[in-house]
């Protein structure tokens, strides 16, 4: 039956009481006024208890009613019902992801666009020291208080990951990765790296120890070589060849030793600054002028080489290492370009930077090389390096003085026509 068929009948009966009430009643508005009052009053109690119940509708059940109240607060709690279970089935998801976060291995936590704490999971209260709930909403720079994380999540450099200890743990070495989401809000995932670290330490070692062994047993073997060239008008010709060979092989190993032992002394267990006592500022123009003289005479005469000065600004940095950087990206240049080629070698400064360029016109280098060029014995061309006596190690040299320096190293070529290698460091002034 419809509400209104229910209601219908209490209406009818009112309204006959209400008719007989004016028929037998001397004064026929009070019985009239007594039914209106009490229709009233049942409509209000129907919507006060409604009213509670809406207010506190998911901890209390509906009102029991009949005719269209009845059928009122059925249509209302519909939705409200559906509601309910959406709730529940998100509510189940959202428990179910922040369990299997805080499963995780890696320290995941969530920081809104102002830099606080929105969310974290166990790794990170283990690896960073967050306590729940009181670091709720704290700046997250406020309690992980280092101050290459705070410049880190400034500069907002997020394509290559920070390497650091960490502040519970000196001994603990954590990569932290951010990724921006939503209104700069940012994802931070970090991971426990120590036995990287460990095993990469160890790899550091044994190269500087193995390098440092071969020098005492190298120098014994190029001093009996040298004795046997200084007896050589009495040995046969084949055998003044093969001493020859021997000696240039030696020379070789010398070379590899000597970059080996660089690149180790590069790669100090710190975060690659440069030692900051060592660190001057330099006269570039006149370390440009040694290692031009050097690159000439390396030349003997078969390219043009041309220094150009367009700043006379000082770099800041370890001499030592700087020459050795430059001395190695000028002296390639000698070595792939072919005889009558030109080496322009230019030190210049733009708004932020100051850079040393070498330019040649020489062999080139195929695309596909480029982003590998300064990994270690690796070569665009292993022929061509081994008949120009290279060590595979330049480029290495290279990139690990500038990373020290803070500075980068860029390289434009083309196959057949030449290359620029550019090393630009950020400027002080
Ligand atoms: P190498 O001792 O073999 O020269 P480097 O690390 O200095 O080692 O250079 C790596 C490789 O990059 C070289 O083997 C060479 O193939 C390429 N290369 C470096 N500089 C130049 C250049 N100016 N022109 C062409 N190729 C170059």
């Amino acid at each position: 039956m419809s509400a209104w068929h229910r209601e219908r009948w209490l209406l009818l009966l009112l309204i006959s009481i209400g008719i007989s009430g004016v028929w037998w009643c001397p004064w026929p508005f009070l019985p009239l006024a007594a039914i209106s009052s009490a229709l009233f009053l049942l409509n209000l109690s129907h919507a006060l208890r409604l009213r509670d119940w809406l207010t506190n509708y998911e901890y209390t059940s509906a009102p029991s009613a009949t005719g269209l109240w009845y059928e009122l607060t059925h249509l209302i709690q519909r939705p409200l019902r559906r509601g309910q279970r959406y709730q529940r089935r998100l509510q189940a998801v959202t428990d179910r992801i922040q369990d299997s976060t805080s499963a995780l291995q890696e320290a995941v936590i969530m920081v809104d666009r102002h830099g606080n704490l929105e969310w974290w999971n166990h790794a990170a209260e283990r690896f960073l020291g967050l306590r729940s709930p009181t670091d709720n909403n704290q700046p997250i720079t406020n309690l992980i208080r280092a101050p290459e994380f705070a410049e880190y999540l400034e500069t907002e450099r997020f394509n290559t990951p920070l390497t650091m200890p960490s502040p519970m743990r000196k001994n603990l070495h954590l990569e932290f990765n951010v990724t921006p989401f939503g209104r700069n809000d940012r994802l931070i995932i970090v991971h426990d790296v120590t036995r990287l670290r460990q095993l990469e330490q160890m790899r550091k070692d044994f190269v500087a120890n193995v390098s440092h062994e071969l020098r005492t047993p190298l120098t014994v073997i190029q001093g009996y070589l040298e004795t046997f060239e200084d007896m050589s008008d009495n040995l046969p010709p084949q055998q003044i060849r093969m001493i020859g060979q021997m000696q240039e092989q030696a020379g070789r190993m010398n070379s590899l030793v000597r970059d080996l032992l660089v690149l180790s002394s590069l790669e100090t267990p710190d975060k690659g600054n440069p030692n900051q006592e060592a660190s001057e500022f330099i006269d570039v123009i006149s370390l440009l002028e040694q290692i031009t003289e050097e690159a000439m005479a390396m030349s003997a005469g078969r390219h043009t080489i041309h220094l150009i000065i367009d700043t006379e600004e000082d770099l800041q940095g370890v001499k030592q290492e700087l020459r050795s950087a430059f001395t190695n990206l000028i002296i390639n240049a000698v070595k792939y370009t072919p005889d009558n080629g030109h080496i322009d070698i230019r030190w210049y400064r733009d708004v932020n930077n100051l850079c040393m360029s070498v330019t040649d016109d020489g062999v080139g280098i195929d695309a596909h090389h480029l982003p590998r060029l300064t990994e270690r014995f690796y070569r665009a061309d292993a022929s061509r390096s081994k008949a120009t006596g290279g060590t595979g190690l330049g480029l290495a040299i290279v990139k690990h003085v500038l990373l020290r320096h803070q500075g980068e190293l860029m390289i434009t070529s083309e196959p057949g026509s030449g290359s620029t290698f550019t090393a630009c460091f950020k400027r002080t002034k």
